[in-house]
């Protein structure tokens, strides 16, 4: 009996494996796909000033890919495929290209955002052709550099060789930077204070933890008191309740982002409902 239930297991698991295996395979050939052709989009959510002013202090750019074949497929999913296969390169150049394009469009529409924010993924920040793709970008849609600003994650510093010394060469450029997920990460404090950053992003896993875990609480206040005493921005992600932006609020976070905001939408849903 214990043989059986060995092998069954032995089965089971040689089944998920060839299961997930398949479905990368099947997904990055479909991402090829939608590179190619016209299935990718950006959202964006709008970044408001926690005391309140009806113009947004910016938006993020994010990713969405809608499949004839599987449908919608969420970031989370598709993203981490793209980074294994190397399609991410080329995918991520897509979306800065379309968010500067963007900004461009949505200035001479009259809605003029401080800054767009776009994520980046470590393996776009791993390429030595980096700095010199983002400068053509810029000057190839006429956008300042202060006008664009990239995510990053802590992962960044243990993944990407010379990784603070590329993110110093991209500030010099003039293009912003922000700490995104802040707190779920490893990077030290040592590594924080090297970072030219401009913002910390406070996770929303925190934010969740507002008014029922006294942790969370301690960790967002930390983290602003921290941001501020390095001088960096600070926004709060995820931020679905008026309970949890009074807090925000009181504790002296600068930004907040989040479903009670806004959602990611369309850029014309976006401009109805930011611009003019
Ligand atoms: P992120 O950069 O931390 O983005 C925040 C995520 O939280 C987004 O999910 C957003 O839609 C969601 N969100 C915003 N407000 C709320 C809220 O109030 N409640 C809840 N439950 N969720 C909220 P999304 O769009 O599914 O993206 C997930 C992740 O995928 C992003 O996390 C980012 O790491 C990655 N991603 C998205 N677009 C791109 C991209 O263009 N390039 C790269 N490299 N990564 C991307
Ligand atoms: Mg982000
Ligand atoms: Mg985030
Ligand atoms: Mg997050």
């Amino acid at each position: 009996a214990a043989k059986q239930e060995g092998r069954n297991r032995y089965q089971f698991y040689r089944r998920a494996l060839t299961d997930a295996a398949l479905e990368r395979a099947q997904l990055q050939q479909l991402l090829h796909q939608a590179l190619a052709g016209d299935e990718l989009r950006l959202h964006y959510q709008v970044k408001l000033l926690a005391q309140g002013g009806q113009r947004p202090a910016g938006a993020e750019a994010l990713l969405r890919w809608f499949s004839p074949s599987l449908g919608t497929v969420p970031p989370a999913r598709f993203i981490p495929v793209a980074e294994d296969c190397g399609l991410i390169t080329e995918l991520g150049q897509w979306v800065l290209d379309e968010a500067c394009a963007q900004m461009v469009r949505w200035d001479a529409q009259g809605l003029s955002l401080p800054h767009i924010s776009v994520n980046l993924s470590v393996r776009q920040l791993e390429r030595i052709d980096f700095l010199q793709t983002l400068t053509a970008t810029l000057a190839r849609h006429g956008l300042a550099p202060e006008r664009l600003e990239l995510e990053i994650t802590e992962s960044i510093i243990l993944n990407a060789e010379n990784a603070v010394a590329t993110l110093a060469n991209i500030a010099t450029l003039g293009v912003r930077l922000a700490l995104d997920d802040f707190g779920t990460g490893y990077s030290s404090l040592s590594y924080l204070k090297q970072m030219p950053i401009q913002s910390l992003k406070i996770d929303r896993s925190f934010v969740m933890g507002i008014g029922e875990q006294r942790g969370d609480e301690a960790i967002i206040r930390t983290v602003i008191a921290l941001a501020r005493s390095l001088n960096l921005h600070t926004v709060a992600e995820g931020v679905e309740s008026d309970p949890q932006l009074e807090f925000l609020r009181e504790e002296g976070c600068e930004q907040v982002q989040g479903y009670l905001l806004g959602r990611p939408q369309p850029p014309e849903a976006f401009l109805a409902e930011w611009g003019g």
